[in-house]
C-alpha cells in the first residue's frame, strides 16, 4: 500500500513535508518503511481541507492532518486496519460516509482530464507517469501518425484554448504547420496572473510531464524543434518540478534526438517572467521570451507566421497541453463526448472566495455554476447568502443568481457579460461591497497596463480616480455615466486584450449592481 501526501504549494506551506518526514520515520520505527512507500503528489485540489493524506488502496481521505498526526495514522490506519475518525473529512458536508474518495460531495462531479495525474503520481518520478501511460502519447505519433493525422485529431476533438480566449486548438496548429520555415518553435504559456487562479501551476507541480509530453506532440505536429515554457519566476515549486522532469526526460531518450528513433529531434528550455500580467497575451509573451520588453504588438501578423525570433510559433497554455495525450490516447470521439455542443471536454476552475471549499476543481463544460458553488464547493460559508461570482479574473465579469443554473461554457459566458477566462471564479457573498469588488479588480488591470496605448494607460486611470471617489464617500451622480462611457470607449480601443476587458468588472456591476454605486453616492459613504 501508499501513503499519498499532497505537495502542491498550498499543503507544502502548511507542513506536508514535515508531514511526510513524520510518516517516514513512524513506518520505520514499526518495521514497516520496506513496505509501504510515501509519495508526495501534486496537489488533490481540495485545497481548503489541507494538508491532505490519502491512504491507497484503502481510500482514506484523512484532512487538515498535521505532522505529530503521523504516528496515529499509523499505528491506527497502517497496523490496526482502523480508521482515525477525527482525521476523516466530515465538515460541512454531513450526509454521507466520508471515508471514500470517490463519494465525497467536493468529487462527485468531477472529471479529471487535465488534472488526472494531480494527487496520484510522485511529480518528481517519470516512472510513475510511464506507469499510468505515459508517454504512449507520443510514441504513437511518431510511430504512427503524419502531422496532419495529429493536427485532425485534435481539430476533431473540438478542444479550445484554456487560457481564455478559447481558440481552437487544432486549427491554431494548423496554421502554424502551414506556415513553411526552416524554425518553428512551441511555446507553453505558464504565465498565470490572474488573481487567486492556480490551474497552471498546480498542473506544473503535479503533473509537468504531461506537459512537456503534449508539447512534443505539438512541436511534431507543426514542424518544430525548440520548445520554450514561459513562467513566471514567483513560482518556485512548479520550476524545480519541471527542471527535475527535463532532466529525466532527457535521460530517458523522451527530449533530444531521435526520440522514439524517429527523426524528430525536440527540446525544451525554460524561460522566466517576471510577473506581468499583460504578458499573458502571446505577442507580450514573445517579446519576453525574446529579452525585450513584455509590451502587445497589433496583430497579423499573428505569432504562427511571424513569432518568436520572428519565426512561425504556436503558444499555448499549460491546461489546454494537459488534455493532449488523453484526446491523442482516447481518441477525439472520446473527448467531445464531454462537454457542451461548442465547448468540449472539461474546464479547471480555481474556487475561492466566500465558499467552503476553496480548492482546484475540473469539471465537465456544462456544469452549472450552482454545482460548482454548492454541491462541489459545499456552499456559501457561515450560510450566508450567495450575491454574485466573478470568473474571467479581472477581464470577465460577475454573474448573478438569476444565472446561477447557466451551463458554463465559452459562449454561455460571455452571454451572461461575464468570460471563461483562465479558471478563476471568486464566490461573493451578501457582505460583499461590488463597488469595491470592481474597484480591486480595476486597480490591479490599472497596475498592470504596460502604458503603450492612452486608452489603456489614461483611461482606466480616470476610471480608477471615480471609483476611488465613489468609494470614498465624495461621488457624484454623473460619475456613473462618465464610468460607462470610458469604459465603453477603452474597451474599443485599447491595443490589446488587457485594456479591452480592463473595465469588463466595472461595466457588469453597474449593469447588476447599479444600486450599490448610487447607494455610495447618496449616502455619502
Ligand atoms: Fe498595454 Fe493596456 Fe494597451 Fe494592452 S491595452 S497594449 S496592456 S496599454
Amino acid at each position: 500500500s501508499h501513503i499519498m501526501v499532497c505537495g502542491g504549494t498550498g499543503c507544502v506551506s502548511s507542513s506536508s513535508e514535515e508531514i511526510i518526514s513524520s510518516l517516514k520515520s513512524e513506518l520505520k520505527k514499526n518495521g514497516y518503511d520496506k513496505e509501504i512507500k510515501v509519495v508526495k503528489t501534486g496537489c488533490f485540489g481540495f485545497c481548503g481541507q489541507g494538508p491532505i493524506v490519502k491512504i491507497h488502496p484503502d481510500n482514506v481521505f484523512y484532512v487538515k492532518v498535521k505532522p505529530e498526526d503521523a504516528k496515529e495514522i499509523i499505528e491506527e490506519q497502517i497496523i490496526k486496519g482502523r480508521k482515525v475518525e477525527r482525521l476523516l473529512y466530515s465538515e460541512p458536508v454531513t450526509d454521507i460516509k466520508l471515508d471514500e474518495y470517490s463519494k465525497m460531495n467536493f468529487y462527485k462531479k468531477q472529471y479529471r482530464i487535465a488534472l488526472r495525474n494531480c494527487g496520484l503520481i510522485n511529480p518528481e518520478d517519470i516512472n510513475e507517469y510511464i506507469a499510468f501511460n505515459g508517454y504512449e502519447a507520443l510514441g504513437k505519433v511518431l510511430t504512427e501518425m503524419t502531422q496532419d493525422d495529429v493536427i485532425k485529431v485534435i481539430k476533431d476533438s473540438g478542444l479550445r484554448g484554456r487560457g481564455g480566449g478559447g481558440f481552437p486548438t487544432g486549427l491554431k496548429w494548423e496554421f502554424t504547420k502551414r506556415s513553411i520555415n526552416d524554425q518553428k518553435y512551441i511555446i507553453c504559456n505558464a504565465d498565470e496572473g490572474d488573481p487567486g487562479a492556480f490551474m497552471d501551476r498546480s498542473i506544473l507541480e503535479g503533473d509537468p510531464h504531461s506537459v512537456l509530453e503534449a508539447m512534443a506532440i505539438g512541436a511534431y505536429a507543426i514542424g518544430a524543434n525548440h520548445g520554450v515554457i514561459y513562467i513566471r519566476a514567483e513560482y518556485p515549486l512548479a520550476i524545480h518540478r519541471l527542471e527535475i522532469a527535463l532532466k529525466q526526460a532527457r535521460e530517458l531518450g523522451l527530449l533530444g534526438n531521435n526520440i522514439f528513433s524517429s527523426d524528430f529531434n525536440f527540446d525544451i528550455e525554460i524561460k522566466f517572467g517576471a510577473g506581468a500580467f499583460v504578458c499573458g497575451e502571446e505577442t507580450a509573451l514573445i517579446h519576453s521570451v525574446e529579452g525585450c520588453r513584455g509590451e502587445p504588438t497589433k496583430k497579423p501578423p499573428y505569432p504562427a507566421e511571424s513569432g518568436y525570433n520572428g519565426k512561425p510559433t504556436c503558444v499555448n497554455n499549460v491546461e489546454t497541453f494537459a488534455n493532449i495525450t488523453s484526446i491523442i490516447n482516447k481518441g477525439s470521439k472520446w473527448f467531445s463526448s464531454i462537454g457542451t455542443e461548442k465547448s468540449k471536454g472539461t474546464k479547471v476552475f480555481a474556487l475561492a472566495g466566500k465558499v467552503n471549499n476553496v480548492g482546484l476543481v475540473e469539471v465537465p463544460m456544462g456544469t452549472t455554476l450552482r454545482e460548482i458553488i454548492y454541491d462541489i464547493g459545499g456552499g456559501i460559508t457561515d450560510d450566508k447568502d450567495f450575491k454574485a461570482v466573478q470568473t474571467g479574473g479581472p477581464s470577465g465579469g460577475v454573474i448573478t443568481k438569476a444565472d446561477l443554473d447557466t451551463p458554463i461554457d465559452y459562449e454561455s459566458l460571455k452571454s451572461i457579460g461575464s468570460m471563461m477566462g483562465s479558471g478563476g471564479m471568486i464566490v461573493m457573498d451578501e457582505d460583499n461591497c461590488m463597488v469595491n469588488i470592481a474597484k480591486f479588480y480595476l486597480e490591479f488591470t490599472q497596475d498592470e497596463s504596460c502604458g503603450k496605448c492612452t486608452p489603456c494607460r489614461v483611461g482606466t486611470k480616470r476610471m480608477y480616480e471615480i471609483l476611488d471617489r465613489i468609494t470614498n464617500g465624495e461621488g457624484v451622480p454623473e460619475d456613473i455615466d462618465k464610468l460607462i462611457e470610458l469604459g465603453n470607449m477603452i474597451k474599443d480601443t485599447a491595443l490589446c486584450g488587457l485594456g479591452q476587458t480592463a473595465p469588463n468588472p466595472v461595466l457588469s456591476t453597474l449593469h447588476y449592481f447599479r444600486e450599490e454605486y448610487e447607494a455610495h453616492i447618496n449616502d455619502k459613504k
